[in-house]
């Protein structure tokens, strides 16, 4: 037989009275499609996530959840960001759901991506990234720059799917071991992949955002993106590092250019020497924190303490069953 899982679609809120009602038509027009093709179970919901929100938003929300229990939600005491809130929803909604997809409150991420994510859920993916094919309706200024911050996060060494947001969806298991990532600095995008088991990709075409403005100023991006870096890679650290012997390679070049012009005799005294032991200084001072940064890099990733590996499945524990 078909199965038949319940799916909780999690959506972070913050401020957007100005779309909730509108996501929440459009959301039960697709769910109660999905229902009535057997595709997910009649106990799906929608649970919004209000991150602490200043206008109406949880007023809204209980509104809502009032006149129609496919929509529930959930209330963080104050203003978290958007990875806390996605985080808060994402391990509450586990409790409830065999599979859970997050998205935007404002559906730029197009929701009929979601049939294409159930069907290779079905055919056995644990983690399915939502990527966008095109940023047409992006502006120049957010399309350059989000595009430049996949490339400079795959240049750092951190594992990002490319173009894919936060729309998403994970199965129960891949939750349940998410809640062993405790660390505080968070970039999801970045865990998700870490967790492994079988995923795949669904396109889709962003569209713009239908009210309202974005949540996402340059700011709070460019602190996303710095954060992304730094928990995830060590190597602006291993920069310190090599800049160090690069400088020790110039301080050599300059050594011998040094010493030809004290040969040839035309330098003042006491230049040579001050000349060579600057250059030399500087670069062995460089590889010498670029070593302590070493140790402080091997130190960050333990206090993160994320599991060193993950049983996706184990031939003893089946035998018994
Ligand atoms: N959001 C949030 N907390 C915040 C900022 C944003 O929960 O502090 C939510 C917001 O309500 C929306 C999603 O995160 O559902 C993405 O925000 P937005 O659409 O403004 O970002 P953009 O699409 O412009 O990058
Ligand atoms: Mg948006």
């Amino acid at each position: 037989m078909k199965k038949c899982d319940v799916l909780y679609m999690v959506i972070p809120c913050y401020n957007e009275e100005e779309v909730l009602l509108e996501t929440t038509k459009r959301l039960k027009e697709k769910l109660n499609g999905l229902i009535k093709k057997k595709i997910i179970s009649a106990k799906s919901k929608v649970m919004y996530v209000n991150d602490g929100s200043k206008d109406k938003t949880w007023e809204l929300i209980k509104q809502i959840h009032n006149n129609d229990s496919m929509f529930t939600g959930i209330s963080l005491s104050r203003n978290r960001g958007h990875q806390n809130a996605l985080v808060a929803g994402l391990l509450t909604a586990k409790d409830y759901a065999d599979v859970v997809i997050s998205m935007d409150a404002d559906l730029q991420d197009d929701i009929n991506a979601v049939d294409g994510m159930l069907e290779k859920y079905y055919d056995g993916c644990d983690i399915v990234y939502g990527v966008r094919s095109a940023r047409k309706t992006d502006t120049f200024f957010k399309r350059v720059t989000a595009e430049g911050f996949y490339k400079f996060m795959q240049m750092m060494g951190v594992d990002v799917v490319y173009n894919h947001a936060d729309y998403r969806l994970t199965s129960k298991k891949v939750l349940n071991n998410f809640q062993d990532y405790k660390e505080v600095n968070l970039f999801l995008r970045g865990i998700f992949p870490l967790i492994g088991y079988k995923s795949d990709k669904v396109y889709y075409e962003r569209a713009e955002r239908f009210a309202g403005e974005s949540k996402y100023p340059l700011k709070k991006m460019l602190n996303f993106a710095w954060d992304g870096i730094t928990s995830f890679s060590v190597k602006p650290l291993r920069l310190i590092c090599g800049l160090g012997f690069i400088i020790l390679f110039i301080s050599i070049i300059i050594m011998i250019y040094s010493l030809i012009r004290k040969i040839s005799g035309n330098t003042i005294d006491g230049w040579t020497f001050l000349n060579i032991s600057i250059w030399f200084i500087g670069g062995l001072q460089m590889i010498s924190l670029g070593i302590i940064g070493e140790y402080v890099g091997k130190m960050y990733n333990e206090t993160k303490a994320r599991p060193r590996f993950i049983v996706a499945e184990n031939l003893e524990e089946i035998n018994k069953k």
